[in-house]
C-alpha cells in the first residue's frame, strides 16, 4: 500500500501479460506470445488518457489487465482507492467488490456486452442490485437518472437491446458504467462498432459525462482519429511497447516517433499538409510469438539504420520537450511531419 503523492489514479509499472503457447498431445509450453511486454505509464485524476495502436498492440490486453480480466504475467498496476494507491492484482474480496465501483469498462460491441434477455431497466438495475445501493425505490429512480444522463428517455427503460440503434445500445452500455459512480472508466473502442454517422456523438456523449460527473477515461482505439479532441495526453503502442507518451497537441503537430507519424498520416483529414508526403506504412505487425532483436519496428521504419536492428530504444524523454517520451534511437534527429492547422 501507498500513499498518494502526485495526484495520480492511476499507475502501471513494467506490466507484462505473455500468454504461453501450448503444443502437442502434452500440451508443452513452447514459448510465449508477448502481447504486453513492459510498459509503465500513468494517468492522473480527470484525465483523459488515449491509448493507441493498430490491432496486436497490445492495448485492448492493457485495458483488461488493468481492470482485472486478465491476471499479469509482471509489474504492478496501483490504483487509488480511499487515499491509497493499491494493487489491483493484490485485492482481499471484499477490495475487490470496492474496486469494481470505482473502475468501469465501456465494450467494443455494445450488443456483445448487453445480455439480451433483459430489458434495459434491468441491465441497469443489474449493478445497483449486486452492489445493494439504496432501497428499491433509491434504484428505480437512478435508473431513470442514468437513462437520462446519456440521452435517452424513459420509454427505452422496458425495451431489450435488439430492438436500439448501435447508438442506443452504446448509450446504455455507458449508462451501465455510471451506475455505481466509478472514477476510472476504460473505454475499450468505444466507437469503432457504429456507424460513422453515430461516433461523434457518442464521443460528445463521453466528453460532456467527463466535465459534469469528473470522469477519468483511458480511451483504447486504433485510430488516433477517435482520440485526437478528447485525450489530453496519448500513449502510442507498438508489438507490446510503448513507443510514444505526449500531450495530445504536441503528438499531432510534431510527432516523435516515425510510428506516430504513419498513424498520424493515415488519418483523413481536410487540412492534412497536401504538399507534404504521406507516410505509407509497409507490412504488418511482427509476430508477438517470435519478436525480433533490436526495435520492434525495425521492418517497416523508413528511417531505420543499422543500430536499430541490433539494439531495442528504451522509452525516454527527449531532451526538446521533457513531457514527451519516445522509444527511438533517432527521436532527438529526426524531424517528423504532423499536421497542420
Ligand atoms: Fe525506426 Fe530505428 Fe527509431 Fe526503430 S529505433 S523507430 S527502426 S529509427
Amino acid at each position: 500500500m501507498t500513499k498518494v503523492t502526485n495526484g495520480s489514479l492511476l499507475q502501471v509499472t513494467g506490466l507484462k501479460k505473455h500468454f504461453p503457447v501450448h503444443k502437442g498431445i502434452l500440451k508443452k509450453i513452447v514459448g510465449h506470445i508477448k502481447a504486453i511486454d513492459g510498459i509503465s505509464f500513468d494517468i492522473k485524476e480527470g484525465e483523459t488518457v488515449g491509448l493507441v495502436g493498430e490491432s496486436g498492440s497490445g492495448k485492448t490486453t492493457t485495458g483488461r489487465s488493468i481492470i482485472r480480466l486478465h491476471p499479469v504475467t509482471e509489474g504492478e498496476i496501483l490504483f487509488q482507492m480511499d487515499g491509497q494507491m493499491r494493487n489491483v492484482h493484490q485485492l482481499s474480496k471484499p477490495e475487490v467488490k470496492n474496486f469494481r465501483r470505482q473502475m468501469q469498462m465501456v465494450f467494443q460491441n455494445p450488443f456483445a456486452s448487453l445480455d439480451p434477455r433483459m430489458s434495459i431497466k434491468h441491465i441497469l438495475l443489474e449493478p445497483l442490485v449486486t452492489h445493494k445501493l439504496g432501497s428499491r425505490q433509491d434504484q428505480l429512480g437512478k435508473v431513470e437518472e442514468l437513462i437520462s444522463m446519456v440521452g435517452l428517455s424513459t420509454s427505452h427503460l422496458d425495451r431489450y437491446p435488439h430492438e436500439l440503434s448501435g447508438g442506443q445500445r452504446q448509450r446504455v452500455g455507458i449508462a451501465r458504467s455510471l451506475a455505481l459512480n466509478p472514477k476510472l472508466i476504460i473505454c475499450d473502442e468505444p466507437v469503432s462498432a457504429l456507424d460513422v454517422s453515430v461516433q461523434a456523438q457518442v464521443l460528445n456523449l463521453l466528453s460532456n459525462l467527463q466535465k459534469e460527473l469528473r470522469l477519468t477515461y483511458l480511451l483504447v482505439a486504433h485510430d488516433l482519429s477517435v482520440v485526437e479532441y478528447m485525450s489530453d495526453r496519448i500513449i502510442v503502442m507498438y508489438a507490446g511497447k510503448i513507443v510514444e507518451i505526449a500531450k495530445s497537441e504536441d503528438l499531432y503537430r510534431q510527432p516523435k516517433h516515425p510510428y506516430t507519424e504513419a498513424l498520424i498520416s493515415a488519418v483523413p483529414r481536410q487540412q492534412y499538409n497536401s504538399t507534404s508526403k504521406r507516410s505509407i506504412l509497409p507490412g504488418t505487425m511482427p509476430d508477438a510469438f517470435n519478436l525480433p532483436s533490436g526495435c520492434n519496428f525495425y521492418d517497416r521504419c523508413r528511417y531505420a539504420r543499422d543500430i536499430c536492428q541490433q539494439t531495442d530504444p528504451d522509452l525516454a524523454a527527449i531532451s526538446a520537450n521533457k513531457t514527451t517520451s519516445v522509444a527511438c534511437h533517432l527521436a532527438d534527429e529526426l524531424m517528423l511531419e504532423g499536421y497542420t492547422e
